[in-house]
């Protein structure tokens, strides 16, 4: 398996071996084709299983198809703790440094002021990585709007509603349009994490790795 029968653009396969990335991980290979072909995806996966660039490149591959006009937020990737949303916001950011085309991404996470968060969101962002608490947050101080959102990540649904961020969720996917891609990652699916995930996705493409 290699990264050029995944269905990828030149510039992302040259972005991937720029970073050094050689052969995807069976998570990749595995859900990139599918969220390429506007499947929604269920992924059990571990940190470490590469999982960020399986969500990441099809969100970008889609920000690069969109030549130049900005619709909105495209991606929102919500996950459960600041430290998780600076290292997947730095990997997307890692690939995107390497793009021919300008995309945003931007980090929010709660626990540290929220107006430098907010002068980030000035002007737009392309993909925001939030802890749930401080998306809404946002939303309140109409720093993000979400409804032209085209694809939702879930990473580490099961840490997510550990964290007790059910709510939080409720409310967020209360904002988002109804016509979106979901991908769901998480690394183990006791039943709360399971009836989250039925409500979510539509016909998923399971990825077990
Ligand atoms: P993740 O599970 O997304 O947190 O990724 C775990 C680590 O694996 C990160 O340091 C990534 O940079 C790295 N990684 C992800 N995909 C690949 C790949 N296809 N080849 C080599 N390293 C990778």
């Amino acid at each position: 398996m290699s990264f050029s029968s995944l269905g990828l653009a030149p510039s992302l396969l040259d972005a991937i071996a720029a970073i050094g990335y050689q052969t995807p991980t069976p998570v990749q290979a595995a859900a990139v084709p599918a969220a390429l072909a506007g499947r929604d995806v269920l992924g059990a996966a571990q940190t470490g299983s590469g999982k960020t660039a399986a969500f990441a490149l099809p969100m970008l591959q889609a920000l690069l198809a969109r030549q130049g006009t900005r619709r909105g937020l495209h991606g929102l990737v919500l996950v459960p703790t600041r430290e998780l949303a600076a290292q997947v916001g730095e990997a997307i950011r890692a690939l995107v440094q390497h793009l021919p085309s300008t995309i945003k991404v931007t980090i929010a996470f709660g626990g540290v002021s929220i107006n430098p968060q907010m002068m980030a969101l000035r002007g737009g962002t392309d993909i925001l990585v939030a802890t749930p608490g401080r998306l809404l947050d946002l939303v309140e101080h109409n720093a993000i709007k979400l409804d032209h959102t085209s694809t939702l990540v879930l990473d580490e649904a099961d840490k997510l509603l550990d964290m007790g961020f059910a709510d939080e969720i409720a409310r967020i996917l209360a904002l988002l349009p109804a016509k979106r891609q979901n991908l769901f990652f998480s690394a183990t699916f006791p039943p709360a994490v399971q009836a989250l995930a039925t409500g979510l996705l539509r016909d998923p493409v399971r990825v077990d790795v």
